[in-house]
C-alpha cells in the first residue's frame, strides 16, 4: 500500500504531523524506533512535560537562523497548542508562565496523543529503525526492519542526538544528509558545565541565586540569572542550562569560556554594608563575618582561593584583602572546560540548516514532498516549554501541507 505520508520518528513533533495530516483524511504511517511511541516526552519537565510559556518570542529560540521559527509559532503558539490539547480532551494549567497538562503528568500528554493517533487509525510501527529513505519520481521509500514502505511524502521527525536512550540517536541527519540536505554541527545543549580548578568538592550542593556574565575571550556572550547549583565537577541548574549552548560553542571555537558569577546579585551595598558590619563585629574571625553574607562554603572557598586565611581576625584585614573578598563575591570566576554531554542534555543544538526549507511549509528547498520537523532542525529552544512548543508546532505546520497540491 502506498501511504499519503510516511513520518519518521514518533516524538512530540512526528506524532503532531500525524493528527495533523490524518485530521486532512491523508493515509499515514509512522515510524518510531524504540518500543513506544513518545519516550522522551515522559522524562520531560521532571515528568510533569512543561509544554509552553506565556513568554514566547522571537528571543526564545537559537540557531543558524534564530528568527526561523517565529512566524511558524506565530501561526500555531500558545493558544493554539491549548485549544489542540483541549479539542483531545486534556485541559492545560499555567505555573508561573509554564504550561503543563492539568494532570501534572507528562503521560497525560503521551496517552491524549496516542489515542487520538489510534482514533485517526494512523499506523504505527514501533520497533522500526529507519535506515535509509528514497525518492524515485514521485514516491519516497523508507528501508529499515528488512521492509520497504512507500509514501508520497516524507517528514523527518527524527530529533537530534539528547539522550539517546529515550530515542533521538542522530540518525535523522544521516537521512537528511542522504538527501543532500546540510547539516550544521550538532553540539549538546541545556546541559550542565564542567569548571576548571580543584575547589569543586568542597561546595558541591550548594545553590545559590546569582547573576551571571558569560565571556569568550574578552567578549561578553551571555547574561542570566537564576538559582546556581554547584556540583563535583561544576555548575548545574536552570540559568547554566540557558547560557550553555553559548558557553559550549564558543569552547567549540576553541575560546577561552569564563562564567563570572554575581553571587549576591540583589545586594547593590555590598562595600558600604560590610564596613558598617566592620565597626560592630571587630571580633570576629574573617570567615565568620562573611558567614553572615553567604553560603558558608561559600565563604571557605573564596577564601581559601584567595589564599586568605579563614581564622584571621576580620581587624587584621588588610584593606587590599578586604576588596579582594568583595570583588569575589561580586564576580566568582569559574572557567568552563567541558560539559556533561549528550547523556544529560535536553537538546541538541545545531542541525538540519533551516535556509533549506520553506519558512512557513518545513518543505525541503532540494527536494519536493520532504519535510523535516522539530529538534531535527537547527532551532533550540531556551528551557521552559520552548523546545516542545516547537515540535509540535513544526509538527502541525508540516501535517497540515501534506495532501494540500
Ligand atoms: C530530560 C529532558 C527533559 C526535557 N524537558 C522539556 C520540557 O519540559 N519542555 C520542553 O519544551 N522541552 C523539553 N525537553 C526537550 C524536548 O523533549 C525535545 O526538544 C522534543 O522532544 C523534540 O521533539 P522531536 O519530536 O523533534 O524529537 P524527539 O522527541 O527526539 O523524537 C524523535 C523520535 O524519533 C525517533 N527516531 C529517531 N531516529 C529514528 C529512526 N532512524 N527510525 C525510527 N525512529 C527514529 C526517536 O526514537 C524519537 O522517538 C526535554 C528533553 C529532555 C531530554
Amino acid at each position: 500500500m502506498k501511504y499519503d505520508v510516511i513520518i519518521v520518528g514518533a516524538g512530540p513533533s512526528g506524532m503532531m504531523a500525524a493528527i495533523t495530516a490524518a485530521q486532512n483524511k491523508n493515509k499515514v504511517l509512522l515510524l518510531e524506533r524504540m518500543d513506544k511511541p513518545g519516550k522522551k516526552i515522559l522524562a520531560t519537565g521532571n515528568g510533569r512535560c512543561n509544554l509552553s510559556n506565556s513568554y514566547l518570542d522571537e528571543t526564545c529560540y537559537r540557531g543558524g537562523q534564530p528568527h526561523f521559527p517565529y512566524p511558524m509559532i506565530e501561526q500555531f503558539g500558545l493558544s493554539e497548542l491549548i485549544a489542540f490539547f483541549e479539542s483531545l480532551g486534556m485541559l492545560v494549567t499555567e505555573q508561573n508562565g509554564y504550561y503543563y497538562p492539568a494532570s501534572m503528568q507528562a503521560s497525560t500528554v503521551l496517552d491524549v496523543l496516542t489515542e487520538k493517533l489510534r482514533a485517526l487509525k494512523v499506523d504505527i510501527l514501533t520497533g522500526f529503525y529507519v535506515e535509509k529513505a528514497q525518492k524515485k519520481k514521485d514516491t519516497f521509500r523508507v528501508f529499515g526492519n528488512g521492509k520497504i514502505f512507500e509514501a508520497k511524502h516524507l517528514i523527518l521527525a527524527a530529533g537530534g542526538c539528547a539522550q539517546e536512550n529515550l530515542g533521538s540517536n542522530g540518525s535523522g541527519y544521516k537521512l537528511a544528509k542522504s538527501f543532500h540536505h546540510k547539516v550544521m554541527e550538532p553540539f549538546p545543549a541545556l546541559v550542565a558545565l564542567e569548571g576548571k580548578g580543584k575547589y569543586f568538592s568542597l561546595i558541591s550542593g550548594v545553590r545559590n541565586v546569582s547573576s551571571m556574565k558569560v565571556y569568550a575571550n574578552q567578549d561578553l556572550i551571555a547574561e542570566e540569572k537564576g538559582e546556581v547549583q554547584f556540583t563535583k565537577y561544576g555548575i548545574s541548574g536552570i540559568p547554566v542550562f540557558q547560557i550553555s549552548r553559548f558557553a559550549i560553542d564558543a569552547l567549540r571555537r576553541k575560546k577561552k569560556v569564563t562564567v563570572l558569577l554575581d553571587l549576591m546579585p540583589n545586594m547593590l551595598t555590598l562595600e558600604e554594608t560590610a564596613r558598617a558590619f566592620q565597626k560592630t563585629c571587630g571580633y570576629k574571625t574573617v570567615e565568620t563575618f562573611f558567614q553572615g553574607f553567604l553560603n558558608k562554603k561559600l565563604v571557605f572557598v573564596i577564601l581559601k582561593r584567595l589564599n586568605i586565611p579563614p581564622e584571621k581576625s576580620i581587624r587584621k584585614l588588610k584593606e587590599e584583602e578586604f576588596l579582594k573578598i568583595l570583588h569575589m563575591m561580586k564576580e566568582f570566576p569559574v572557567e568552563i572546560c567541558g560539559h556533561k554531554g549528550y547523556d544529560m542534555a535536553q537538546v541538541t543544538a545545531g542541525g538540519v540548516s533551516t535556509k533549506e526549507v520553506v519558512q512557513g511549509t518545513l518543505e525541503s528547498k532540494i527536494l519536493g514532498g520532504l519535510y523535516i520537523t522539530g529538534e531535527l532542525l537547527d532551532v533550540d529552544g531556551t528551557c521552559g516549554g520552548y523546545n516542545l512548543q516547537w515540535a509540535f508546532t513544526s509538527g502541525y505546520i508540516a501535517g497540515k501541507q501534506i495532501g494540500k497540491k
